[in-house]
């Protein structure tokens, strides 16, 4: 049996979680790769240490030095590595990264400090091999992952290692700068490393004991999912639960490896495994795995009588948000209505104005109408496919709440039903459809 773990930023928050974290390790020998985040918050009102780094690249930027606020970061590791007793000369490690930080200038270099100190201070209190995520991990010139070159390297560069700790969230470009994934992206290169080293299990330890139904910050109490296939986690963690990056299930998908979510500070609660597919026979408990949102939105509305006979009537419709570079976000359609749903974000500054007169000028449209802040809530299982009526039970949860429904899209594969609500009800919403169907 061979397990990579990786901790997240909770876990690596101060001495007291680094010493459960260690806990965790050496109770299951099998636990050989360790990927560890940066320290996060200690407590609500707490930086994250990635946090504070981007602003010592903006010191940076402005000043030349950022000795204002590497501050935080210095007292942030030096108070760990006191507080764990160990005999580790970490000040000479900040001096250097401090100055490496002033010297290079650059963004992501500055951010991967974070993990970089975080994994060298993790490797010195577990007593194992620090192996730099630089040495294994590359990018391509578009900025995409390196699969062949990194799997090489993985292999290569832990193969007869017993014990290693390997910092998480970046990698080389094809330059040789260091160059980071997205935010949260830890789980990525804990991903990498289980899939290069052929690990039976990625555990994935963070400050909720597994995957759940909902967001806790809107459902403190919601259930944990025992079991979600990869494509359900993909969904959910796309749609806005931020649990898992995204991303990190890529490259675990080829070698079929399971994830465990797990709770570092409860780490005998079972948590949440992410499998492959569902064994047949293998009925969910429940008729949806999971619901998860994500706020600001904007859907621009499009009727056109015998739209459908129209050739090409979607494609002009769509080379108009290409032409402007952005990318559509759903685009559920009827017999003669198009909605085309974008992040708000993008459509600053006149924009959006732009792209409906643009449109309007394209295909001429009986109505185009622009619905603003809009948020988009995914209800995500297999369960629904083979039940019918969960979303007639949806509409008649959010009826009974008195929330006005938006915009409907349903997914060729029934693995979900999104729904667009305002803003304003978006917290609303999520609870209606828990208590339809969880409680
Ligand atoms: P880590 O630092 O360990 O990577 P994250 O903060 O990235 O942890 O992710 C864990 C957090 O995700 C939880 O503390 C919780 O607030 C949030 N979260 C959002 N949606 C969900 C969900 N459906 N299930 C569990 N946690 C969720
Ligand atoms: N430290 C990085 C972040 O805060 C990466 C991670 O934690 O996964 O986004
Ligand atoms: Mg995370």
């Amino acid at each position: 049996m061979l397990k990579v773990c990786k901790f997240g930023g909770t876990s690596m928050a101060n001495a007291d979680s680094l010493k459960k974290v260690k806990d965790i390790i050496t109770a299951d020998k099998s636990r050989k790769y360790i990927v560890v985040s940066a320290p996060g918050k200690r407590n609500k009102q707490d930086t994250k240490v990635t946090d504070t780094l981007y602003k010592c690249f903006d010191e940076v930027v402005s000043t030349g030095s950022c000795k204002e606020s590497f501050k935080f970061i210095r007292e942030r590791f030096i108070g760990i590595v006191e507080d764990l007793g160990l005999d580790f000369d970490v000040k000479s490690v900040l001096d250097k990264t401090e100055s490496d930080i002033a010297e290079k200038k650059s963004k992501d270099f500055t951010a991967s400090r974070g993990e970089y100190l975080s994994a060298i201070v993790t490797a010195e209190f577990l007593g194992a091999k620090f192996i730099d995520a630089e040495d294994i991990i590359r990018f391509d010139s578009q900025g995409k992952l390196n699969e062949e070159y990194t799997d090489d390297k993985v292999k290569t560069k832990l193969n007869g290692v017993e014990f290693a700790v390997i910092p998480g969230f970046y990698g080389k470009d094809s330059f040789g700068n260091i160059k980071t994934f997205s935010r949260g992206g830890s789980d990525i290169t804990g991903s990498i490393i289980a899939r290069g080293v052929k690990a039976d299990l990625y555990e994935n330890w963070t400050d909720v004991s597994g995957f759940l139904v909902c967001d806790p910050r809107i459902i403190p109490d919601s259930k944990a999912i025992d079991k979600l296939t990869y494509r359900e986690l993909r969904e959910l963690s796309y749609m806005g639960a931020q649990v898992l990056h995204s991303e990190a299930i890529f490259p675990v998908m080829k070698g079929k490896i399971p994830i465990n979510i797990k709770n570092t500070f409860s780490p005998e609660d079972k948590g949440t495994m992410i499998v492959p597919t569902e064994l047949s026979g293998d009925e969910p408990e429940n008729v949806i795995t999971g619901v998860a949102g994500k706020k600001g939105f904007t859907v621009i509305y499009i009727e056109k009588n015998l739209m459908n006979a129209e050739v090409g009537f979607i494609r002009k419709v769509l080379s108009v948000i290409e032409h402007h570079g952005l990318g559509v976000e759903h685009l559920p359609s009827g017999i003669d209505t198009l909605s085309v749903v974008l992040e708000s974000e993008q459509l600053k500054n006149g924009l959006l104005n732009d792209i409906v007169n643009e449109i309007r000028e394209s295909v001429n449209p009986d109505y185009i109408h622009v619905i603003e802040n809009i948020s988009l809530i995914a209800t995500v299982g297999h369960g629904m496919a083979r039940r019918r009526g969960t979303a007639a039970k949806i509409f008649t949860a959010l009826a009974e709440e008195g929330i006005n429904i938006k915009m409907i899209d349903q997914g060729s594969s029934e693995l979900n039903i999104i729904i667009g609500v305002l803003n304003s009800d978006y917290e609303k919403c999520i609870k209606a459809i828990y208590n339809a169907f969880i409680k």
